[in-house]
């Protein structure tokens, strides 16, 4: 593995955004979140966390066939009843509380209407998200960017991997040359600010050159290339470099 290196600013924006391009040419637009609705695309966001896509798709798949895969019909039903349907996702009773919970803002403060709680500013409806329990900003992230229609870059395991292999992120702060906001810097739970919010904001100021009205897509697009990438090549242990998009972009030996 070559020796990762601290990249000048500029150097590590324009390696970001050749990356995008490599990742691109190698797999196409990857047209990702795998969701027929934005209520799916949220309740998948709850029950991939800590488990494989395919069992996501056999809960949901339950939740279909029992036609309950509705904000109302869902949170009528138990607990006990909802930990059963979903029982493919691993972690089935913590789930299915956590689904509640988010079932209880959606439908009690939001009337069930999704486009109701995805309304307003950004880090309003992030922190919105974030109260809820069992919901971190990665599964807040994905909701925002995938159903809700916010510029709210996830970051997962596998962008903190593949950045610090290629000495994109070392998890630095000062160096950036870039303000973090007040605000970003502080999650919802009043934490002080995380390795993720950084991460996220050196991805969102880095990865700014489109206009706005197509950086929805990209980043959507962009995070499930990095999954993608993740997935079949830069594994925890024996990354296959070789063969992976991203070979070019590898900091030199020194
Ligand atoms: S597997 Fe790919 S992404 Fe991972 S370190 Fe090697 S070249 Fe980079």
């Amino acid at each position: 593995m070559p020796k990762p290196f601290s990249s000048p600013s500029k150097q590590r924006v324009a390696a970001l955004r050749r990356a995008y391009q490599l990742m691109r040419a190698r797999y196409g637009h990857l047209r990702w979140w795998p969701g027929e609705t934005p209520f799916e695309v949220c309740v998948g966001a709850i029950l991939t966390q800590n488990t494989n896509w395919g069992n996501v798709e056999r809960a949901i798949a339950n939740l279909k066939a029992a036609g309950v895969l509705e904000p109302k019909k869902l949170f009528a039903l138990s607990e006990g009843d909802l930990a059963k349907l979903i029982r493919h996702a691993g972690y089935f009773n913590v789930k299915a509380r956590r689904l509640r919970s988010f079932l209880r803002l959606l439908v009690d403060e939001f009337a069930g209407d999704l486009r109701r709680l995805f309304a307003g500013e950004t880090p309003i409806v992030r922190e919105r998200l974030l109260a809820v329990h069992g919901i971190g900003p990665e599964t807040a992230d994905s909701m925002l960017l995938y159903a809700g229609g916010h510029h709210s870059f996830v970051i997962d395991a596998y962008t903190k991997r593949i950045f610090q292999r290629h000495g994109w992120w070392n998890g630095e702060v000062q160096s950036l040359k870039f303000k973090v906001q007040s605000s970003k810097a502080t999650s919802a739970k009043g934490n002080p600010v995380q390795d993720y919010d950084l991460l996220k904001v050196l991805c969102e100021h880095s990865l700014n050159e489109n206009p706005s009205s197509e950086r929805l897509d990209y980043w959507q697009d962009y995070h499930a290339q990095l999954v993608m990438v993740g997935k079949d090549f830069c594994r925890p242990r024996q990354p296959r470099c070789e063969e992976c998009p991203l070979k070019p972009l590898l900091p030199k030996e020194s």
